[in-house]
C-alpha cells in the first residue's frame, strides 16, 4: 500500500454541518490543508446549493445534506455518483451521523440538534454554533455525559482557553487531589477549578469601539457588518458591534469550563492576538496568542489532543510592537451586561436571550429596527420572560418559540 494510500485509509471523517458558511469553508481548508489526516464525510448547508455541489465535487462525502427542499433539485441533478443526498431537515441528523467529529457550522438556534445528537451519539462535537450550547445549556450538559461524547471548543476564545487550562495540567505529572486539576484532564467537563481564579475573554471591542450611544442613533448596515478584524457571517457580525457576541461567549465560557460568572471578565484587546487568558489562583496568567484566523482554532478542535503543522495561526514579533488592553463601555454596548443577567438567571433565561436576540439580529439585517433597537428588542423581550426549568429538548423549543414571538411583536412595535 502506498503512503498515499495509507494515509487515506487511516482519515479521521469529519461531518462538517454547515460547510457553506464562513467556518464551514474555513473548515474544508484545514481539511486541505492537512494532507489526508482529516476527509470530510458529509457536508450541510441550508439553501446555498452551487456551492455545496462545488464542495462535494472537489471533497467526495458520502453524503451530501440541503435543508431546504427548494435546492435539492439542483444537486440531485449535479452530485457525483454514489453520493447520498438527504433533503429537508433530517439533513442535519443524517450528516451529524457520519464521521467520528462533527464540526457544528450552523449559525443560530438552529444547531441544537446537531449538538445534542452529536453528543449523544459519544462523538466528539467541534463546537462553532455556541447559540445551542446557550439555548440549550441543562439538555446540552446532560449529553455530555454520555460515554464517548466531548466538545472541543472552535470559538477562538473558548478555543484559547482551553489550551491554557491545557498547557497547566500537561505539566502536572502527579495525579492531583483536588477536583480542579481532575476536570482539567477531563476534558473540561463542567466543574469549577479551584485553581483558576479568572478567565479572562479578549474582545476585539468590534467596530464601534470608543463611541458613544448617542453617536450611534444612524448606523448603517454597512458600518455594523464592518468589522475591525475577522472576516464572518452576518449575525456574528452584527453580535460582535453590539457585544452581544461577547456576553454570549460568557455564558459559553460559563457553560464549558464550570467557572461562575464573577471569575469570567471580558478585556478588550484591539489586535486580536491575544484570544483569551486564564488567571491562576496565585495570579500567574496563560494566554494563548496567535493570527487572528479561525482556522487555527478550528484545526485544533479536529486534532486535539495532538496538533499538526499549518500556516495560519503563526505571528511575526518583529511587527507586533505592541498589546492594548481595554474596558468595555457598559453604557454604550448594553447587550454584554444583558447577557451577563440572563446567564445569572439560568433556566430558560439565556434561551430567552438567545431567541430574542436572533430576531432582533435579523430585523435590524432586514432594515426593520436601528442598530441600537437590537438591545432594546432583547432587554424587553427579557424583561416580559417568565422564568421557567429546562428539562429536555421540547421545554427549550417551547421557550425558544415563544421568545422569538415576543420579540417579534416588540421589534414590530419598536419599528418607525
Ligand atoms: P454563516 O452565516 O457564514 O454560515 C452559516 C452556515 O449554516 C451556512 O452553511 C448555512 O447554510 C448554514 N445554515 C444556516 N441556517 C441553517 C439551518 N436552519 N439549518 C442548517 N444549516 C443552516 O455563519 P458563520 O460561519 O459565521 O457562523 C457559524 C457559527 O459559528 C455561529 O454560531 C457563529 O456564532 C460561530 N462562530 C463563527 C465565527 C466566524 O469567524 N465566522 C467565529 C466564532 C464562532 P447556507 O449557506 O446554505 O445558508
Ligand atoms: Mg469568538
Amino acid at each position: 500500500m502506498s503512503d498515499d494510500q495509507q494515509r487515506t485509509k487511516q482519515a479521521k471523517k469529519v461531518a462538517v454541518i454547515g460547510s457553506t458558511g464562513s467556518i464551514g469553508k474555513q473548515t474544508l481548508d484545514v481539511i486541505s490543508a492537512s494532507q489526508g489526516e482529516f476527509e470530510a464525510a458529509a457536508l450541510v448547508a441550508k439553501s446555498n446549493a452551487e456551492l455545496l455541489l462545488e464542495q462535494a465535487k472537489k471533497y467526495r462525502p458520502e453524503i451530501v445534506g440541503i435543508v431546504e427542499e427548494s435546492a435539492a433539485d439542483f444537486l440531485r441533478e449535479n452530485l457525483p455518483e454514489n453520493t447520498e443526498l438527504v433533503v429537508g431537515k433530517t439533513a442535519l441528523s443524517a450528516g451529524s451521523s457520519f464521521g467520528d467529529t462533527v464540526l457544528n457550522a450552523v449559525v443560530g438556534f438552529a444547531g441544537l440538534e446537531v449538538t445534542v445528537g452529536t453528543l449523544k451519539a459519544g462523538k466528539r462535537l467541534a463546537l462553532a454554533n455556541k447559540e445551542s450550547l446557550i439555548a440549550g445549556a441543562p439538555i446540552v450538559q446532560s449529553a455530555r455525559a454520555f460515554p464517548g461524547a466531548e466538545i472541543v471548543p472552535v470559538d477562538s476564545e473558548h478555543c484559547a482557553i482551553h489550551q491554557c487550562l491545557k498547557a497547566m495540567s500537561a505539566v502536572s505529572e502527579a495525579p492531583s487531589r483536588n477536583t480542579a486539576d481532575v476536570s482539567v484532564r477531563d476534558s473540561f467537563k463542567p466543574l469549577a477549578p479551584t485553581s483558576v481564579s479568572r478567565l479572562l475573554i479578549t474582545a476585539s471591542g468590534g467596530p464601534f469601539y470608543g463611541r458613544k450611544k448617542s453617536d450611534l442613533a444612524k448606523v448603517t448596515l454597512d458600518e455594523a457588518l464592518t468589522h475591525p478584524t475577522w472576516n464572518m457571517g452576518p449575525k456574528i457580525t452584527i453580535d460582535s458591534s453590539t457585544l452581544m457576541n461577547k456576553g454570549l461567549e460568557v455564558i459559553e465560557a460559563h457553560e464549558l469550563f464550570g467557572v461562575p460568572y464573577d471569575g469570567i471578565e471580558v478585556v478588550v484587546h484591539r489586535q486580536s492576538i491575544i484570544h483569551s487568558m486564564v488567571e491562576f489562583c496565585d495570579g500567574a496568567v496563560i494566554a494563548q496568542l496567535s493570527s487572528p484566523d479561525m482556522r487555527l482554532p478550528i484545526g485544533y478542535a479536529l486534532s486535539y489532543p495532538d496538533r499538526f503543522s499549518h500556516p495560519y495561526g503563526k505571528l511575526d514579533f518583529t511587527q507586533l510592537n505592541r498589546l492594548d488592553f481595554g474596558v468595555p463601555d457598559p453604557d454604550t454596548f448594553g447587550s454584554l451586561a444583558l447577557a451577563y443577567e440572563a446567564g445569572r438567571m439560568g433556566q430558560s433565561a439565556p434561551a430567552c436571550l438567545n431567541a430574542a436576540n436572533e430576531i432582533a439580529v435579523q430585523a435590524f439585517l432586514d432594515s426593520k429596527i436601528s442598530w441600537l433597537q437590537i438591545e432594546e428588542v432583547v432587554s424587553e423581550t427579557l424583561n416580559r420572560h417568565n422564568l421557567v426549568k429546562l428539562t429536555d429538548i421540547d421545554d427549550v423549543l417551547y421557550v425558544d418559540k415563544e421568545a422569538r414571538e415576543m420579540a417579534e411583536k416588540i421589534a414590530e412595535q419598536l419599528a418607525p
